[in-house]
């Protein structure tokens, strides 16, 4: 063994003392820590874009990373993160995403080990949190990104058998082209058309419908029965980024009894609203959906990367994702068996850090933080509606705002970026630009568990300061 392993190897568990002493530091911090490193902190050295010969150590290592370089990580896991969508670590699943890496398990139904029996189990949790019915099979991937790139497959693969044809054997080359329709697709749809061969050019915008982000179901079924006999997929949202939009379920599956289409519907984070009574209303008929997309590491606020793909196809999915080899086990239809269900070979136990959260909080638990969330986010709405030089740009319909500047004098983008940056330099609260309804607006998005009342006034001080400043 290389004697800097050897030395490692040795001093294990001092170099575990020492990670969770630099933890424990951040953590403590996480509340002061600038919501976004000023750009000179998040430059690397010249010295450690090269290749070493020798190496130094874990311990020396970790002190350089640390030392150098701990200005420079973002406050995303804190409370008044709210670009993007975001979501934190709840104590549970941070433990849990330390024992991943730990026990280092590869989940895809080897005989000699728990996880993939672990990952079933959340999975079936999950189902009973968010109210999907027992036909529903699922399994962890990286993110809703790989979540949609799954759902859309198994669509492909469905559109082909209703024309005798199997994509995944012959070719999307022998069904011809699909069409995918949609008001208001997330950019990682668009981008999974892309790596499935589908194309990004097959997806159609319908219209929405007036003041919303929600699909127009007329229009949709007008170019519905324009296009008859077309290999068709609609793509749902529940959740919009901008402004958390569900579009009208119920509606699409009364289309699909007319129109057969395969319907998937991405709730990268509007799914998780299911777990409240006040809010699964949004969901409704979702059950009926053919493949659907939850987040994890949003508003479940487990760590990167997890997200969940949950389909009622599992024999179609199997035939897109079986991996067959003679050194494999060979694909057999149950719904563990995750090498021949996922776009992965080898798999991280990544179910661990929700299966503990579960077992930790429970759906109270997961209720509540949606619940404070939620009011939170209306709250924040209030407060900017009611501050000079602030409105909102559509309602506050779940956990997200939309809002924009006024009484600017000039370029209204050129003004909100200038607002932007200077809320980033001030370090308390962080939203990221967007445009609605051809407006550069601004978004702001509560799934941290953390969040609470003082930390929306914190946020709504910062946020006019930051106007008088910047404009
Ligand atoms: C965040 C998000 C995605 C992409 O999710 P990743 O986990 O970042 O891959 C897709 N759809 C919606 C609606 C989202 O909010």
């Amino acid at each position: 063994m290389h004697p800097r392993l050897q030395q490692d190897l040795d001093d294990l568990p001092g170099i575990l003392d020492h990670t969770n002493q630099l933890a424990k530091g951040f953590l403590a911090g996480l509340q002061q820590r600038p919501v976004c490193p000023p750009l000179a902190e998040q430059e690397l050295n010249a010295e450690d874009k090269i290749l070493r010969e020798e190496g130094h150590g874990a311990l020396a290592a970790l002190d350089d990373f640390w030392q150098r370089y701990a200005t420079g990580l973002s406050a995303s896991a804190g409370p008044r993160y709210f670009g993007f969508v975001t979501g934190g670590n709840t104590p549970a699943a941070l433990a849990a995403d330390w024992l991943v890496s730990t026990t280092d398990q590869n989940s895809l139904l080897s005989h000699d080990t728990i996880a993939a029996a672990i990952e079933l189990a959340t999975i079936e949790q999950l189902k009973a949190l968010l109210h999907l019915p027992a036909d529903f099979s699922g399994s962890f991937v990286s993110g809703a990104t790989m979540a949609n790139f799954v759902g859309i497959a198994i669509g492909r693969q469905w559109l082909g058998l209703q024309r005798g044809i199997d994509v995944a054997q012959q070719g999307l080359a022998a069904l011809g082209p699909i069409q995918v329709l949609s008001a208001n697709a997330h950019s990682s749809s668009v981008k999974s058309l892309g790596m499935l061969g589908i194309g990004r050019d097959a997806l159609q915008s319908i219209a929405q419908q007036d003041n919303s982000e929600a699909i127009d179901i007329t229009a949709l079924e007008q170019h519905l029965a324009a296009t008859p006999g077309r290999p068709t997929m609609v793509l749902a949202s529940a959740g919009t980024v901008n402004t958390a939009t569900f579009d009208d379920l119920p509606g699409l599956l009364a289309l699909r009894e007319r129109y057969p289409f395969w319907l998937h519907v991405d709730a990268a984070f509007g799914g998780v609203a299911a777990c409240s009574p006040r809010y699964e209303h949004l969901l409704q008929g979702w059950q009926q959906a053919d493949s659907i997309t939850v987040d994890a590491h949003k508003w479940m606020n487990v760590p990167y990367d997890s997200a969940i793909q949950f389909t009622r196809h599992l024999a179609l999915q199997m035939q897109v994702f079986q991996n067959h080899s003679v050194y494999l086990e060979a694909p057999t239809l149950r719904p563990d068996n995750y090498l021949h269900l996922t776009p992965e070979n080898s798999r991280r136990f990544r179910a661990l850090p929700l299966w503990m959260a579960l077992k930790a909080y429970g759906r109270n638990g997961m209720r509540e933080i949606v619940e404070r969330n939620v009011t939170l986010a209306r709250r924040l709405g209030e407060g900017l509606a009611a501050s000079k030089g602030f409105r909102l740009l559509a309602p506050v319909n779940l956990n997200i705002l939309c809002f924009a500047l006024t009484e600017i004098e000039g370029e209204a983008e050129a003004a909100r970026d200038r607002f932007l940056a200077r809320l980033d330099q001030h370090g308390v609260v962080r939203c990221t630009p967007t445009h609605y309804a051809g407006q550069p607006g601004i978004r702001a998005a509560l799934v941290n568990w953390m969040t609470e009342e003082r930390d929306i006034i914190l946020a709504l001080e910062s946020m006019r300061t930051c106007r008088s400043e910047a404009i």
